[in-house]
């Protein structure tokens, strides 16, 4: 990327796309993040209840899918389009990665745990493409996916709602997951749910 910034630096500053290519260049490579998206649990009777609706849901498209031998997940793109929806950096078209926390044109949705209980949106993560084979190697690691499930549990609803920008779930000495309050809560109601 260093190359292209250079020869468009290169370009004379009359060209009238100088400015755009730079800042088409600024907006797809990997950028320190201009600033982690918010998203407030506003309601937590709401998102219980919305999280229960979820499951249950799911539960009704896995019956489905024993009956006509359709794949689980009915609409498999919909975690996309849930983890744009929490991930998404304002007014920008670039996703915020959760294990690095640089910002991305381009994600990956990796699932939380190695094997999921049941398809639905929240378990998964919004990683860029790097981060998302770093965590394929963590998630394979059972005890530490333990750890993982039981930090994320362990938080109180104060812990969640008080934290200022994103709630950190530390992997190791190096490696944080940053999530949005919303994320965060909607997968602890899952997994007390599912236990
Ligand atoms: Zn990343």
């Amino acid at each position: 990327m260093d190359s292209i910034e250079k020869l468009i630096s290169q370009l004379p500053n009359n060209c009238p796309q100088k400015e755009a290519l730079r800042l088409a260049i600024q907006k797809t490579s990997a950028n320190t993040i201009r600033g982690f998206p918010i998203k407030k649990v506003n309601d937590w009777d709401r998102l219980k209840i919305h999280v229960a609706k979820e499951l249950f849901f799911a539960d009704l498209v896995k019956y489905e899918s024993k009956i006509r031998s359709v794949c689980i997940s009915l609409k498999p793109n919909s975690y996309r389009t849930y983890l744009k929806h929490m991930y998404e950096i304002e007014s920008t078209d670039n996703i915020a990665c959760q294990l690095c926390h640089e910002e991305f044109l381009n994600f990956e949705g990796p699932q939380l745990l190695e094997r999921l209980p049941k398809e639905i949106n929240p378990l998964h993560l919004c990683l860029c493409q790097n981060c998302k084979r770093e965590y394929q190697i963590i998630r394979s690691n059972s005890k530490k996916m333990e750890e993982i499930t039981d930090s994320i549990k362990q938080l109180n609803q104060n812990d969640i709602s008080s934290a200022k920008e994103h709630v950190d779930i530390q992997i190791d000495q190096n490696k944080t997951l940053w999530f949005t309050q919303r994320h965060i809560a909607e997968i602890q109601e899952i997994l007390n749910l599912i236990e």
